[in-house]
């Protein structure tokens, strides 16, 4: 049983972060989405509401799971049994961070692996920072995040 999970903000999750969701969700019994609970970061979308976001949007894929963490990746990785994170890459930007993490990872806990999936063309511009500040200034986001979302994050920028 070959268990990877995908750490992220997902704040809130975009068409960017379903993509490698599903497209990883063919390469692993079982995927676990990991909302992480940093609670140093200013968040639009309370923890809870993050979760319930993505389970609503992959309720039909039966070996995605979605839950929270706190802490250090490896710390829950060991918890839950997972041997391998999976990250996206948009661009030449993302990748001196993320090679960094993945290596601290990887010396924190040789056995855990940390793969790259490359972003889908039509969504490498894509992230969740772009759908905060279109959104707040009153924005069109319907092309970045599904349908369901796109009123709930309209919600927070009208009683702000
Ligand atoms: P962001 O706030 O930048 O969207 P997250 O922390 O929510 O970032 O991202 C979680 C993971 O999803 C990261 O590995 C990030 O590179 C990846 N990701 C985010 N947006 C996209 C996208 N449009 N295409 C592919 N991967 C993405």
């Amino acid at each position: 049983m070959k268990r990877a999970i995908y750490p992220g903000s997902f704040d809130p999750v975009t068409f960017g972060h379903l993509d490698i969701i599903k497209r990883s969700s063919r390469l692993f019994d079982e995927i676990v989405v990991g909302v992480l609970n940093n609670s140093s970061k200013n968040a639009l979308f309370s923890i809870d509401e993050r979760v319930n976001m993505i389970k609503e949007l992959t309720k039909d894929m039966p070996n995605v799971k979605v839950d929270s963490f706190e802490g250090l990746l490896v710390d829950y990785a060991k918890q839950i049994d997972a041997t391998v994170v999976i990250r996206g890459l948009r661009a030449v930007t993302d990748f001196e961070y993320e090679l960094q993490i993945a290596q601290v990872n990887h010396v924190e806990l040789p056995e855990l692996e940390t793969i790259f999936l490359t972003t889908s063309l039509n969504y490498s511009y894509l992230s969740s920072t772009v759908v905060r500040e279109f959104a707040s200034y009153g924005g069109d986001i319907s092309r970045f995040v599904p349908a369901e979302i796109v009123p709930l994050v309209e919600e927070k920028y009208k009683v702000k």
